[in-house]
Formats: structure tokens, sequence, C-alpha cells
């Protein structure tokens, strides 16, 4: 759905992909695209990640995302801001439940309390709100989680001490993964196109603070790629320099034939919509009948470590990609429940 906000006369897209297993949920990104039609590709593109997303982690959702896509300049604040937010909270309302956002990429936990006054398809509220509050934490910690199952394939030791990763994008889930990983021993290359985030390099030890392009061609243990999606594409796929591919942005590769020219090389890549499910685990906890528990949610998040092993280990038994293993994982969920989807 492509709606023009009667408020802002800005371009609010929801893309549900399915809702076989339940409503589609997933985050709302905020963000500046070449044209309107570029933001609606991509809201497709991410529904149906979201869609294996879900299916993978087990848990009762569909595959929805959303796009508010904005004009060039400076993102809104204020009075702007509520109105783009107040238009977004009428199209999510208009699909009646088969939509549930949530944040993403340029909305915050703040703005989805704005959207709650528009319609009641909402998750990720303040804590104080009797939501689930921010989910990156928890997608930070899946994504260590899923470093741990990858080490443990590539270097037969899930400890992260030693290793070097390259952290491109310290957003909020960047940011805490490179504390996660500095405090369990590893070595951090940190990157951002956001030069104010060049502090946390300073602050936090064994950490370096490089260029974007510096760091995704870097000769590193692990490169965890926390900014937006496409970052691995056909130029670029034979220039990385790394043994893993383990990080929290969506749709890492620019297409999944790149997941088969990493496996060429002997690169282990994590799939995407495994590692990165901390966030969408965090949010579905909000809709459990006993409503949010801060433990359960970490013992879930937790539990990518086993789910990526599994995964790994049904590739090498198929002799298929680990992105393959894990479409099959997700797509017997599906057919558990009586959907075939490509
Ligand atoms: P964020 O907006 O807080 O952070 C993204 C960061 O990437 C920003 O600091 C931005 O300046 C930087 N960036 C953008 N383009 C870049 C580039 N080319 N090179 C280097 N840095 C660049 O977003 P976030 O919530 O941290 O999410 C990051 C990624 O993880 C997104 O792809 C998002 O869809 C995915 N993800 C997030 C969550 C979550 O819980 N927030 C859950 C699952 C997946």
């Amino acid at each position: 759905m492509i709606r023009r906000g009667r408020r802002s006369g800005i371009y609010t897209i929801v893309a549900v992909h399915s809702t076989t297993l339940g409503p589609g949920l997933g985050g709302c990104r905020m963000w500046r695209y070449e044209s309107s039609a570029d933001a609606a590709r991509d809201a497709l593109r991410l529904s149906r990640a979201m869609t294996f997303k879900a299916a993978a982690a087990g848990l009762a959702l569909g595959g929805g995302k959303a796009v508010i896509s904005l004009p060039p300049g400076p993102p809104p604040t204020g009075r702007v801001r509520r109105a783009v937010l107040e238009d977004f909270g009428d199209t999510v309302s208009v699909l009646e439940g088969a939509y549930v956002t949530a944040e993403d990429v340029g909305t915050s936990s703040r703005d989805m309390s704005v959207i709650a006054e528009r319609t009641k398809w909402v998750t990720g509220l303040p804590r104080r709100r009797g939501g689930s509050g921010d989910p990156s934490p928890f997608t930070a910690i899946g994504v260590e989680a899923a470093m741990r199952a990858s080490c443990q394939r590539t270097f037969d030791s899930t400890s992260l001490k030693g290793r070097s990763v390259a952290v491109l994008g310290a957003g909020r889930v960047g940011s805490r993964v490179a504390r996660l990983v500095t405090k369990s021993g590893a070595k951090v290359l940190l990157t951002d196109i956001d030069e104010s985030k060049r502090s946390l390099a300073r602050e936090l030890k064994n950490t370096r603070w490089t260029d974007p392009t510096t760091a995704l061609l870097a000769e590193v243990d692990i490169l965890a790629p926390c900014a937006l999606g496409g970052v691995i594409d056909g130029h670029n796929v034979d220039r990385v320099r790394c043994a893993i591919v383990c990080g929290a942005a969506n749709n890492q590769l620019a297409h999944d034939g790149v997941a088969d020219d990493l496996a060429a090389r002997g690169i282990l890549y994590a799939p995407d919509f495994i590692a990165n499910a901390g966030g969408l685990i965090n949010v579905a906890t909000e809709l459990d009948p006993g409503g949010y528990d801060l433990a359960r949610t970490r013992r879930r998040a937790l539990g990518i470590e086993e789910t990526m092993a599994q995964i790994y280990e049904e590739a090498e038994h198929a002799s298929v990609t680990p992105l393959a293993a894990a479409y099959t994982l997700a797509r017997r969920r599906l057919a558990e429940a009586g959907t075939e989807l490509q």
C-alpha cells in the first residue's frame, strides 16, 4: 500500500509479504530514496526478508515492512515529524492488523508512541508504556551469538577473544555490537558515514576508527555489516578479505547469488535474517499472552547461536550455502502452516 500523507505530503509505504504464520510485523524505515519507486522496491524486498526471519525464528508472525520516503534534506523534526508519523499511523490503520509496525532505521520508540495515537497495530513502544522498548540491544545480543556460532564453524572455538571485527555502521545496533565484542576481547575496526560516531572508537578498548571502504575491504576475521543493505555486491565480493560475514543489516547481499560467490571464496556467510532476528524476537515477545518479559527475550535472542549452528550443519550436510539452508528452515516452517513461498 502506498499513500501520500494528507498532513505531510510525504509518501508512506507498507509492504505485506506474508500473513501465513501471523500478522506481517516489521519495522518502519524513515530514509531518503532517489524516488518513491525505489522506496517501494526497498519495502517489498525487506518485507520478504521479514517473512523468512520470523519463520526461521519460530515466531507466529508473517512478513511486513514499511518505508517513509523522505524528501532531500535533514530528517524531519518537531511538528513536521509528528505530521509524517500521524500520516504513517493512518496507513497502518487502513490495513486492519495485516501489518504491525515497529522501529527501524530512522525511527525510535518515541516515534512509535506518536504512531500509536493513530493505530493500535504498533509494537516497540517505550517500556514505561508496557512495550518492549528499543529492540537494538537484543539485535546486538543475537548478532554476537551468531558470531560465536560462526567462529565455532570457522576457527573451532566460539570465543571472540583476539578476533578482529570490522563493524560497518555505528548506529543503534552497530555501536552495541562493537561494545559487546570488545567486552568479549575482540579488536574492532569501526566506521560510519557519520563522523560524530567517531567518539565511540575513542571510548571503547581495542577499537580503531576508519573510513567505510577501508573497513569493508579490511583483512579481518569477521565483517559485520550494521548499516544499510546491499553492502556486498558483484563488484566487491572478490575484494572482501574476511573469514566470516556476520552482522545486523537487513539484505546485506545485493542479491542471493552473492552468497554463492562468498562460499566459493571460502568465506562463511551468516544469513542476515537469522543473525539479526533478536530485534524481532524482542517485539514478538511483546505480543506473548503473558506480556513482555526481559529474561525470556534475552534467552530467545541468545538461542540464535544454536539456530545458526544448526543452519551451518544442515548446509554442510546438504552441500548448500548457509543462506540456502536458512531458506530451507524457514520454508519448512511455512510449509507446516500450509504455504509454499519463493
Ligand atoms: P541506525 O540508523 O541506528 O544506524 C545505522 C548507521 O549506519 C547510522 O549511524 C548511519 O550513519 C550508518 N550508515 C549509513 N550508511 C552507511 C555507510 N554506507 N557506511 C557506514 N555507515 C553507514 O540503524 P540500526 O537500527 O542500528 O540498524 C542498522 C541495520 O540493522 C539496518 O539495516 C536495520 O534494518 C538492521 N536491523 C536493525 C534492527 C534493530 O533492532 N534496530 C533489527 C534488525 C535489523
